[in-house]
């Protein structure tokens, strides 16, 4: 959104002491509303500008939503195939999910990537295929790692 005003005419009456010519008058009115017509077209496109990122930004949500929707329904398919095909209990599960979660030493019911180190002994950041600082190339991370 723009913020910057437009530049600002200098009143005729003020700038004469009270006695503005008429024609100097009209032209002050005109270039006045058309400054007022600018103000307004750009409030209805900045409004309009808002209101087309907020339905993007609702369809995001909406999008998001179904895919975690449906990440949890196929999670949970190859759960009971596990489960049924192998003898594995709830219990079982639970104990996995708490030993994952707490790998990166916090409870938060979130995973946390696994940090990698390079040979040089940088930091490499998550998603990237090499070190910032040497230019290696990261080893194969782990599977979940990778999505
Ligand atoms: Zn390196």
């Amino acid at each position: 959104m723009r913020t910057d005003k437009p530049p600002e005419t200098p009143n005729p009456v003020k700038a004469s002491a009270g006695r503005a010519d008429p024609l100097v008058m009209d032209m002050y009115d005109l270039v006045q509303r058309q400054q007022i017509k600018s103000a307004r077209f750009e409030a209805r496109r900045a409004t309009a500008e808002l209101d087309h990122q907020r339905r993007t930004a609702r369809q995001d949500r909406d999008e998001i939503h179904d895919r975690v929707e449906h990440l949890t329904l196929v999670c949970e398919a190859m759960w009971a195939l596990l489960r049924d095909r192998t003898g594995m209990t709830d219990a079982d599960l639970d104990r996995m999910i708490d030993d994952l979660d707490l790998a990166d030493g916090r409870r938060d019911r979130k995973r946390t990537a696994t940090p990698t180190r390079c040979e040089c002994g940088s930091a490499i950041p998550v998603g990237s295929d090499q070190c910032l600082f040497c230019e290696r190339p990261v080893d194969r991370r782990p599977i979940f790692d990778r999505i």
